[in-house]
């Protein structure tokens, strides 16, 4: 899709947030942890080219996406950092990773075997251990061992990583955190082979239990700025700088008279003489139904969704006449308010990923 640069709706990136983030997690990392920055869906919807091109300025150690395009693409923009695809790539790509030296998480030892078959030069491998997120990987101590012995016999797959990943670490109750850690330690404890990597950290361990950091962090929503536990723990280790905001301008505004209905199922009824005015943003941007009677921001005020989010448009309810070109915050701050993507989370029942992720190509994306 072609993002719809001929509207005032735009996303805008502050890659110094990003920077920054970046920065205070190294410092409280010991000086020899590498990050990788997750990077997946297209960069949690910040653009995963223009972020890789600012990390590769600040000497990422590396990045993670989710599935090979997202890799190629990566390679495609001229990134040269080691890159790990943390999903399952169908063993039928694995001579495409290794000709762009992109490296694959084993998720079984049916695959691995698979694997072996079938790519046609050396492919790194990070073997995945599931220590109770249930999703993919080895599940036993004997396995692991299986796994390490038959990567030492094949030459053509290159043990680069072994890794898990936490259910829980943006919970306050660490219980099941514990339980995780235990298992990962005991199927870790006596490999017959050495990775160079060890890792277990997304970003919510990465803040909050740094004795698990171990050789590579994995740093996805918090180098964007937001909070992996959305307002669960607000203790953090230096203060997130949210990269992303959300602008349009009214597009068109009416003062109408008590009686008035606003919107598709007329579920909105003016109790007064209203100020309405519309947005030229909808659901097909990201802005989901669910987000109707949540605010935005006009000159430093809050005002209402009033209505139905449509499509492509949506009404709000303003305290006074405002021209059209007045700017509209849906994610961000304007004049001393500020609108978080948490907020967001909370009104609609979901989470601060989501929110972002939920944002679609129509919007195109300025970076400042
Ligand atoms: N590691 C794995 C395996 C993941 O699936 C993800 C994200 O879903 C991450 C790391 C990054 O997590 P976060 O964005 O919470 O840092």
């Amino acid at each position: 899709m072609q993002p719809s640069v001929h509207r005032p709706t735009q996303i805008i990136i502050d890659r110094q947030a990003i920077r920054a983030n970046l920065a205070h997690q190294r410092q409280i990392l010991d000086p020899t942890t590498q990050i990788f920055a997750v990077v997946k869906a297209d960069g949690y919807h910040h653009g995963a080219v223009p972020v890789a091109r600012l990390l590769h300025e600040q000497h990422i150690a590396g990045f993670c996406v989710a599935t090979l395009d997202e890799a190629l693409e990566l390679r495609a923009a001229g990134l040269t950092e080691p890159i790990l695809v943390l999903g399952v790539t169908p063993v039928a790509q694995t001579t495409l990773a290794s000709q762009q030296d992109i490296s694959l998480t084993a998720p079984s030892q049916a695959w691995l075997e698979a694997a072996a078959q079938s790519v046609t030069q050396p492919l790194k491998i990070h073997l995945a251990l599931d220590t109770g997120m249930g999703r993919i990987g080895l599940t036993s101590v004997a396995s692991v061992q299986q796994a390490c012995h038959f990567l030492q016999q094949t030459p053509q797959l290159i043990a680069e990583g072994i890794f898990t990943h936490f259910a829980t670490a943006d919970e306050k109750n660490t219980d099941y955190l514990q339980h995780q850690m235990t298992l990962f330690d005991q199927m870790t404890a006596h490999l017959p082979i050495k990775f160079k990597y060890m890792h277990c950290a997304n970003s919510a361990t990465a803040l909050w239990h740094l004795s698990y950091q171990k050789q590579l962090v994995r740093f996805g929503i918090a180098l964007y700025g937001l909070n992996p536990s959305g307002t669960a723990i607000t203790d953090l280790p230096y203060a997130l700088q949210p990269a992303l905001s959300l602008e349009t301008e009214i597009s068109h505004l009416k003062l109408l008279p008590a009686g008035q209905k606003i919107s598709y199922g007329a579920t909105y009824t003016t109790a007064t003489d209203e100020f309405i005015a519309t947005l030229p943003i909808g659901y097909a941007d990201g802005w989901l139904r669910r987000l109707s009677g949540s605010s935005v921001l006009v000159a430093g005020q809050r005002c209402p969704i009033v209505g139905r989010i449509c499509m492509d448009q949506m009404m709000i309810k303003v305290p006074q006449a405002y021209p059209v070109g007045t700017k509209v915050t849906l994610i961000g701050s304007n004049q001393g308010q500020t609108i978080t993507v948490d907020e967001l989370a909370e009104y609609s029942h979901t989470i601060n990923y989501e929110i972002i992720c939920n944002l679609s190509d129509r919007i195109p994306r300025k970076y400042v």
